[in-house]
């Protein structure tokens, strides 16, 4: 296995697999355009070296057919603008005509394919689909770390068409690094702290990382059901009564392996669910029975926020209460501040999924914390110890 930076792509064609699922507008505009920029390192090497880039990926959902709000042509244009080399587009992804524009590709050019789920052999991963994807190149690339996690033509079964002439890209190596650091060389002591809605979605990430870290914070909605277990009454709050039993041998697991837990010890209650509803803190023994909780209270954020400043290591994944509402924000607010400021200190911090890289991007901390990941469901399944296929793929 390759790794980029000690590759020579000199007179080479090189296929990348980006990640180009951006959004965009009605009027064709895009909204959104990390993930363009985040792609650009590695087009660049490819290019510096003299080699010609390919581009494909996926966009938005189409049904395996052509629709055209789901071309890729947009990004091309825009990609365009970010690059001095020549950017060209074809509106297809497989077939001769594809192939023709591939062989005429001269070095210091790009080329993006048309969107690869208009045709419905990408998800099904099917091999003849991959070998046209394949076919006319020197290199196979990976740099779409938030597609990793699924076993589709472009991502995973086109790395057999290259026998070893087949590497991450830059933003695939870094997420694989981060993760890498967290879940096998962590300076100690290390915490993970977990949050979001459900105990459901978290329990595989959970379980792994109880072998892996010497502390869990345990915050957000689904703390409810982790105090539940331990008999305290939560009132109207979020719980999963068929995962009680979960969270109890989650609770006795980490016993067993001397990992501390920390739940919460206040709840910032509401009658309602909406921002506007009455609200009262109370300890988490104390829930009245019609309310909910919204967010930890202020003793739960000084308890927390003291662990995270002794830790050396820090993991987070999933927001301390319902963040969208001004009025029960400032839970996830004050823990992304503590790992901010423990990572000015000298600690490595990670932070992953969905909500809790919207919080830290909406408090605008992103450039405080050491890594964030971009992949949500792929780095969930990394931490949870899966193999991914489109990691594998390059690794075997
Ligand atoms: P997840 O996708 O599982 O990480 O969950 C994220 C969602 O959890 C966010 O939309 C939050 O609003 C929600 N959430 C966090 N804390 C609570 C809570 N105490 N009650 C209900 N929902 C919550």
């Amino acid at each position: 296995m390759y790794a980029i930076d000690n590759y020579n792509f000199k007179g080479k064609t090189t296929i990348v697999r980006v990640d180009f699922n951006v959004p965009i507008d009605s009027a064709g505009v895009i909204t959104d355009s990390t993930r363009i920029k985040a792609a650009l390192p590695t087009i660049n090497k490819i290019l510096a070296d003299g080699g010609a880039v390919v581009l494909m990926s996926h966009l938005g959902r189409p049904k395996g057919n052509p629709e055209a709000k789901y071309s890729l042509k947009p990004v091309a244009e825009y990609l365009q603008t970010l690059v001095k080399n020549r950017v060209n587009f074809i509106d297809d992804c497989i077939g001769e005509k594809v192939l023709t524009a591939k062989t005429k590709l001269n070095p210091g050019e790009i080329l993006v394919l048309e969107n690869l789920r208009f045709y419905k052999d990408e998800e099904a991963g099917n091999p003849t689909f991959a070998r046209d994807l394949a076919s006319g190149m020197d290199v196979y690339v990976n740099d779409a770390f938030g597609t990793a996690h699924r076993a589709h033509a472009s991502t995973s079964v086109i790395a057999d068409f290259f026998k070893s002439d087949k590497m991450f890209g830059y933003l695939m190596e870094n997420e694989l690094n981060a993760m890498d650091k967290v879940l096998h060389s962590a300076e100690k002591p290390s915490v993970a702290i977990i949050g979001g809605a459900k105990v459901s979605s978290k329990i595989e990430i959970m379980e792994n990382l109880l072998s892996r870290v010497d502390a869990l914070i345990i915050g957000g909605g689904m703390a409810y059901t982790f105090l539940k277990a331990q008999g305290k009454n939560v009132g109207k709050s979020l719980v999963e009564d068929d995962h009680i039993d979960t969270a109890k041998s989650i609770l006795e697991t980490a016993k067993s392996k001397g990992v501390q837990i920390l739940l919460p010890v206040d709840s910032l209650n509401a009658d309602e669910f909406k921002n506007e509803a009455t609200t009262k803190i109370t300890s988490t023994d104390d829930i009245p029975a019609n309310m909910m909780g919204l967010d930890i209270g202020p003793k739960s954020i000084e308890l927390f926020s003291n662990l995270i400043q002794k830790s050396k290591t820090i993991l987070w994944n999933g927001p301390m209460g319902v963040f969208e509402m001004d009025n029960f924000a400032k839970g996830t607010i004050e823990i992304a501040k503590s790992i901010a400021k423990a990572t000015s200190a000298g600690s490595y911090s990670l932070v992953g999924g969905g909500d809790s890289v919207a919080a830290v991007n909406k408090f605008n901390l992103s450039d405080k914390i050491s890594y964030v990941s971009t992949g949500g469901g792929a780095m969930l399944e990394y931490m949870e110890g899966k193999v991914l296929p489109g990691v594998a793929a390059i690794r075997k």
